[in-house]
């Protein structure tokens, strides 16, 4: 069977497109790029949020209106989880739902493929990237108020460890030279089998046994769960980056209790912790505004503290209610005029901090990590290859733009020569011109 698969939503859904691709190239079905060509249609959606629900079902919905008669149409993942009414509402010609983590039972279901097909082998597991995500866990145990994932994915169930190191050794195989370990709460990992320190064992027998993959990144830590031992475990491992995403959600103890999240003061013991080990780590974080009830002063709390701490990297959210969760019941919605205004305000002060912290880079010495096998073109002439240094995590930190042309999956030496908000400009190290 020939199949296309659409993936809708975070990397942790890409992970699990890969895991469905696996089974279902186990069973020798074949994917195709274009819609038309394939015999069963399957749409991995997304369900985390209202606006998320709302893409999914319009990208369903674009499929069954082009689809034939012969065409099947799956809609699988988070959306159909928590929503599969809602789906079947919209799309009443859906042939299959699954929920989420079902790629075995859709291969089950499918049986082998009739006809053999040569399925062609990916330079690379995702979609040309040299960064693979690892996906150590899934599900989460914490109260947030606002997060609808428990409901969703049920309680934390980490990953074997021989298995993520056996798909680990397969990335790097395949040439990735970045692996982002991701989770719905990383930190927890081995927590279910009673073990206190999981993660850091976990990142020792990837380091040992993967040597050849230079960057292993740590996604989506929770505060209080960085422990000394992580921290230190990380400053030791010479292919473990610098870097923590750690999502902090506020900057005030009153609106953290009301989102039933860890205090400053467990946050700050975390942030010293990763920055007594690391001096130079880089800190991503996230934050909410709007959540209900957030008072002026609140929100002034939450600037303080971005001022205090100086994040590297901050992604932020304006508060939308998910239905299903305890905080879309609280009185005090804050209206949206005033979520805009203060996502605006957080945003700006970030920018600068991004920019300083830029600029503190410029005439460092750093690797980068080519992205993209197009360059683009320089203002004055000359070509720009796409990429990375450490500091960055793909797809939500910035780029370096280095001058040169370079292939994907490279690891060039360069300098930093000027500093944007998001993006570092390199120049190549002599010996690396191209
Ligand atoms: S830790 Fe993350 S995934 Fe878990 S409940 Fe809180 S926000 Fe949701």
């Amino acid at each position: 069977m020939k199949y296309h698969l659409v993936t809708l939503g975070c990397a942790k859904n890409t992970v699990d497109s890969m895991r469905l691709e696996q089974a279902l190239r186990a069973g020798r079905h074949l994917p195709v790029a274009a819609p038309q060509d394939a015999d069963l249609l399957l749409v991995n959606t997304c369900g985390f949020i209202d606006d998320a629900k709302a893409e999914s079902v319009e990208v369903i919905r674009g499929l069954d209106d082009g689809r034939r008669e012969d065409q099947r149409l799956y809609v699988i993942g988070c959306m159909t989880e928590i929503a599969e009414g809602e789906v079947r509402a919209a799309i009443p010609d859906v042939d299959a739902t699954y929920g989420v983590e079902q790629w075995d039972a859709i291969a089950a279901e499918l049986g082998p493929a009739s006809e053999t097909y040569d399925i062609p082998e990916r330079s690379l597991p995702q979609f040309g990237s040299p960064s693979a995500y690892l996906k150590i866990s899934d599900g989460c145990d914490r109260p947030c108020t606002f997060c609808i994932i428990p409901t969703i994915k049920g309680g934390m169930h980490s990953d074997d460890a021989r298995r993520l190191i056996a798909e680990a050794r397969m990335y790097a195989a395949a040439g990735a030279k970045e692996l982002v370990l991701v989770a719905q709460d990383s930190t927890a990992y081995g927590e279910d089998r009673g073990d206190r320190d999981g993660l850091a064992a976990l990142l020792e027998q990837l380091a040992e046994a993967v040597p050849e993959a230079p960057w292993v990144r740590l996604m989506y830590a929770y505060p209080g769960r960085v422990t000394p031992r992580l921290a230190e475990t990380m400053a030791r491992l010479p292919n473990v980056v610098p870097y923590l995403d750690m999502p902090l959600q506020h900057g005030s103890d009153a609106m953290l209790r009301r989102m039933k999240r860890p205090s400053l003061r467990v946050a700050r013991q975390s942030i010293e912790h990763i920055r007594t080990a690391m001096p130079d780590a880089v800190l991503r974080t996230t934050f909410i505004v709007g959540f209900p009830g957030e008072t002026e002063q609140e929100f002034e709390q939450l600037l303080d503290f971005v001022e205090e701490q100086r994040f590297d990297h901050i992604g932020a959210f304006t508060y939308s209610p998910q239905a299903g969760t305890p905080a879309a019941t609280l009185a005090e919605q804050v209206p949206e005029a005033v979520k805009q205004e203060r996502y605006g305000a957080l945003m700006e002060l970030a920018q600068g901090i991004s920019l300083d912290s830029n600029r503190a880079m410029v005439g460092r010495e750093v690797d980068v990590l080519i992205e993209s096998d197009e360059p683009a073109q320089a203002e004055g002439g000359g070509s720009i290859s796409i990429g990375r240094t450490f500091r960055d995590a793909p797809e939500v930190d910035g780029m370096a733009l280095l001058k040169g042309e370079y292939p994907s999956g490279a690891l060039v030496r360069a300098w930093v020569v000027g500093a944007m908000p998001y993006d570092l400009l390199c120049d190549p190290a002599e010996g690396n011109a191209d």
